[in-house]
């Protein structure tokens, strides 16, 4: 501190230095010959002053004692202030440093944001562009599909057609078979009829009565024998999709042997049949069924000839509710060339008047009605002999109640 007198003579200081040293008027403000040097912050005077460690800077503040007419200057320490201030500054300046690394970060991270943004829109329109590239691939390919779908339908439509009109021309052509077969076979009969017709009237004319009725009787024969071929025919002309109900097998099987009893005792044909159980029983119509194992039955009879021979009748249950009734004979089989044949209508190996060829057909007809199958297996141990199978859909038989 000093202070200085009106004439501008230092007159009391702690600085034993500038006691009595005088300083002109401007120098009252700088200081110049204290070897000071001054700087205004604001409204405040800083003062540098020479110091044991170099200078050293401090706070001026002065006062007038207008009654003694001294000023009083009082110089203040401001290194503490200076060091505040730099650390102040110091401070700001971190703070300034982090807020701009935050605030780096952020813009940072909106930039790789916006980037991803980016991307993933761009990605997205790749993709839908994608989807409508395919999309459009995928209607054209349909459309073609379409096209083909219709151009085969189309197709069908006219296979079907050729064929309906290939079954219709075929159904023509069987009636003109038929009706060949049917003349032949009713001719014969009727031929005999004709004859013994006029036989009898003759017999009867001339009182021999008892050879009369022996013509009747052969009359008689003619017309069962022409009611059979008539039923034989209303066989094949029956329309698919009877109803089918379960038929136990073995009654069925022994209907047809007793049916065919006289045939068989003058045939002395050996005829095995295993029974199955009762409740054995396939979904078919009982009379069409005896119908068709008849037919089997009288094959095989045929085939084994008046001497006789062994016929037997199996039944078994295979897996698929599937039943197998097969007919088996030891005759003379069936030849490679027949084999292709024998389910053709018409086909007989048989003499004129023995055979229509429609036994087999119509069995087989049946047989795919109820949802099976006729099928002519190879002989048992490569032996002699014909085994046909008859498939057929096992049935519940409904208990009794
Ligand atoms: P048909 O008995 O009136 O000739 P089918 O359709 O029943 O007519 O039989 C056709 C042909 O198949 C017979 O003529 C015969 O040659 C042959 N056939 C059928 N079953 C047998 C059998 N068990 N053994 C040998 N040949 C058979």
């Amino acid at each position: 501190m000093l202070a200085l007198d009106g004439a501008g003579r230092i007159v009391a200081t702690n600085r034993p230095r500038w006691r009595g040293r005088w300083l002109s008027p401007e120098d009252r403000t700088d200081l110049q010959s204290l070897h000071a040097r001054t700087e205004m912050r604001g409204e405040h005077l800083l003062v540098s002053l020479p110091a044991a460690e170099g200078r050293r800077l401090y706070l001026k503040a002065a006062k007038n004692l207008p009654v003694l007419d001294w000023s009083v200057a009082v110089f203040f320490d401001a290194s503490a202030v200076t060091r505040q201030a730099a650390t102040a500054a110091l401070i700001a300046i971190l703070l300034t440093l982090i807020v701009t690394g935050l605030a780096w970060i952020v813009a940072e991270r909106r930039l790789r944001l916006q980037a991803r943004l980016r991307g993933e829109r761009a990605a997205a329109l790749r993709l839908e562009r994608r989807v409508r590239d395919r999309t459009r691939d995928l209607t054209r390919a349909n459309q073609r599909l379409g096209e083909e779908v219709r151009e085969r339908e189309a197709a069908e439509a006219e296979l079907r057609r050729t064929q309906d009109e290939l079954v219709q021309t075929a159904k023509l052509a069987t009636l003109g078979q038929m009706s060949a077969a049917l003349s032949h076979e009713f001719n014969q009969p009727l031929a005999v009829i004709r004859s013994q017709a006029d036989n009898a009237e003759l017999l009867v004319q001339r009182g021999r009565c008892a050879e009369a009725g022996e013509s009747l009787r052969k009359i008689a024969a003619m017309v069962d024998r022409m009611a059979t071929i008539s039923r034989t025919l209303k066989g094949f002309a029956r329309k698919p999709g009877t109803q089918t109900q379960p038929v136990p097998v073995g009654p069925v099987i022994d209907e047809a042997l007793m049916l065919l009893s006289p045939r068989i005792k003058r045939s002395q044909a050996q005829i095995s049949f295993e029974r199955p159980p009762r409740e054995l029983a396939v979904a078919a119509d009982a009379v069409l069924l005896e119908q068709v194992v008849m037919n089997l039955l009288v094959n095989a009879l045929d085939a084994v000839g008046e001497e006789g021979g062994e016929i037997r009748i199996t039944t078994e249950t295979c897996g698929g509710g599937e039943v197998l009734i097969r007919v088996i004979d030891d005759g003379p089989g069936i030849d490679a060339e027949a084999r292709g044949h024998i389910f053709d209508p018409f086909f007989t190996t048989k003499d004129v008047g023995e055979g229509l060829g429609l036994g087999l057909s119509i069995a087989d007809k049946i047989v795919r009605d109820f949802g099976g199958q006729l099928v002519l297996e190879e002989s048992l141990e490569g032996g002699a002999g014909s085994v046909f199978a008859v498939h057929l859909p096992q049935a519940e038989l409904a208990v009794a109640g």
